[in-house]
Order: structure tokens, then C-alpha cells, then sequence
């Protein structure tokens, strides 16, 4: 979208980038974005990145703005922009949950809010992600046991190291790919630490599933078989929304569309957002 002349997560002379998934990398003569999306985003592009912290205003152009905590990986963000006439808080992708090796998120009031609609229907409600984690080591131990190597499918940045940090507080060693100890090790820069990759790792760790399904195989996402997932599912999105009591909502990504509808029938002012749309407000 872009908001006058700011980008969030769109390209624009001044971006905002939210987090460092590259569906929503940016191009920008400025982007600001956290000090970690700025280093997992250098692992694959370029680009001149202003760093700013959660919680610390700041301005872009002359507009006030603040950072504040995503949850949906390290470093995530969603912004609060004090605009002429009110405010406005895009989540960028987000999860109400606290996961392991992300922040944990927190929303502000706003009149305006962005939310992304990822999951934005009733159909998606997932497990906490402690139920998730139970049902994940539940898979790991019985493949073990039965003499297997689990196989976990999961996305490289982000969910990977998740996935890591889980395996590693119960035990278990893992062997994951290389682009995936790449991002791990940034992880480690800002804290997150994982003492349990190995060559021979006892659970092995992959980024594409082969089309034939295995027994001992299992992908790790919200649309996969074990709903771990760093997104929120329809009624964290719920939350977030009665969170920032917002008076007109703009619903973005994946369901948007259903998403605004339902919000629409709950009597709320609710519109599905092009990615790229610019508004004016
Ligand atoms: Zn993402």
C-alpha cells in the first residue's frame, strides 16, 4: 500500500518494509524497517536500510511514526502513523501468540487499521502454539522410535528456526539446510541462539516437499498438516482487530476480501485492500 507518499510493504521512494519474507521486500531510496529485517534481508538483497526500533518514535518525511512488535518472525513490525486527520497502524504479517523466536506482539489504538487477512476466515482456527509444539514432538519421538528420521517441511526464514528452537528445548538435534543456518545464525546476533544443528542431526529439516507423501514426512504451516503457524488465524485477527478499536478497517492479503466482508457484517467499516493501492487519508 501506499499512504501518501510511503511505501508499506510497496515500493516507493520512502518504504516502510515490515519483516523479511521477500514477498515483501521493497525497493525504496530509504527503507526503514527493524535492525534484524534489515540483516535477514541483506542475506538476499541489497538496498539502503534505516534502522528503527519498537517503541521509539520516529518520522518519515514529516509524519510521526512508530514500530511496534509483529510476532510473525524476528525482527517483524507493524507501524503507527500519525496522520493529518488521525492514525493508522498496518500489522504487516502478523500473530497474536507468542512464538518462540519472534518478539511478542503488541498493537496499538489506531482510527485506520491494515490488517493482513492471511487466514481471514472462520475455517482457519489454529492450535496455541504450545498445543502445536506437543503435537510436533509427539511426531518427532514416534518416528524416532519406530527407528525414522522425521522430515519436517518448513519455510526457511522464519518457521525453520522456530521449528529449531522447539526441537532444541526438548532435545532433539536437527540437520537443516544451508540457507536456514545462514538466517539461524543472524537469529544468534540478536540472541536467539541454536546449539543443536548437526550434520547428523536427528530430525532433518527441508524447504520443498517432494509430491509423494511419506508417513514419517509432515509440513509445518498454517495451510500444512501441523498448524504451526506464524500467522494469526481468524480469531487472533479478530483480536488484534478489537485491540486497536479501529473506526475503518482495510484488510490485505490472502482472504482479504472474505475477510471484509465478515468484519463488514459485524458492523464494522471494512474494505479489502489491493497490495499495491494507494490511499489517501
Ligand atoms: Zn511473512
Amino acid at each position: 500500500m501506499i499512504i501518501g507518499n510511503i511505501g508499506l510493504d510497496s515500493s516507493a521512494r520512502v518504504a516502510f518494509q515490515s519483516h523479511a519474507h521477500t514477498d515483501h521486500f521493497v525497493s525504496g531510496e530509504v527503507i526503514f524497517a527493524t535492525k534484524a529485517t534489515k540483516f535477514l534481508s541483506h542475506l538476499r538483497k541489497g538496498g539502503f536500510y534505516k534502522e528503527v526500533e519498537f517503541g521509539k518514535t520516529f518520522y518519515i518525511d514529516d509524519l510521526k511514526a512508530k514500530l511496534y512488535p509483529a510476532g510473525h518472525m524476528l525482527g517483524s513490525a507493524g507501524i503507527k502513523l500519525w496522520l493529518e486527520n488521525g492514525t493508522l497502524f498496518y500489522t504487516g504479517d502478523t500473530k497474536w501468540f507468542k512464538l518462540r523466536t519472534a518478539e511478542k506482539s503488541r498493537f496499538p489504538r489506531a482510527d485506520v487499521l491494515i490488517i493482513e487477512a492471511t487466514f481471514g476466515v472462520p475455517h482457519f482456527t489454529f492450535p496455541s502454539p504450545r498445543e502445536a509444539e506437543k503435537k510436533l514432538i509427539a511426531f518427532v519421538e514416534e518416528a524416532l522410535g519406530k527407528g525414522k528420521r522425521p522430515t519436517l517441511y518448513v519455510n526457511q526464514m522464519g518457521k525453520a528456526q522456530e521449528v529449531m528452537k522447539i526441537l532444541e528445548i526438548h532435545g532433539y538435534t536437527v540437520k537443516a539446510s544451508r540457507e536456514m543456518v545462514k538466517v539461524a545464525r543472524i537469529y544468534s546476533k540478536f540472541g536467539i541462539a541454536f546449539g543443536n544443528i548437526a550434520e547428523d542431526g536427528e530430525v532433518l529439516l527441508r524447504s520443498n516437499r517432494p509430491p509423494k507423501a511419506n508417513p514419517w514426512e509432515l509440513t509445518v504451516s498454517g495451510f500444512g498438516q501441523l498448524k504451526l503457524s506464524n500467522h494469526g488465524d481468524f480469531w487472533e485477527l479478530m483480536r488484534i482487530v478489537e485491540k486497536v478499536k479501529p473506526e475503518k478497517i482495510f484488510t490485505v492479503y490472502g482472504y482479504a476480501r472474505e475477510f471484509a466482508r465478515i468484519l463488514k457484517g459485524l458492523g464494522y467499516d471494512a474494505h479489502p485492500l489491493e497490495r499495491d493501492s494507494h490511499l489517501n487519508l
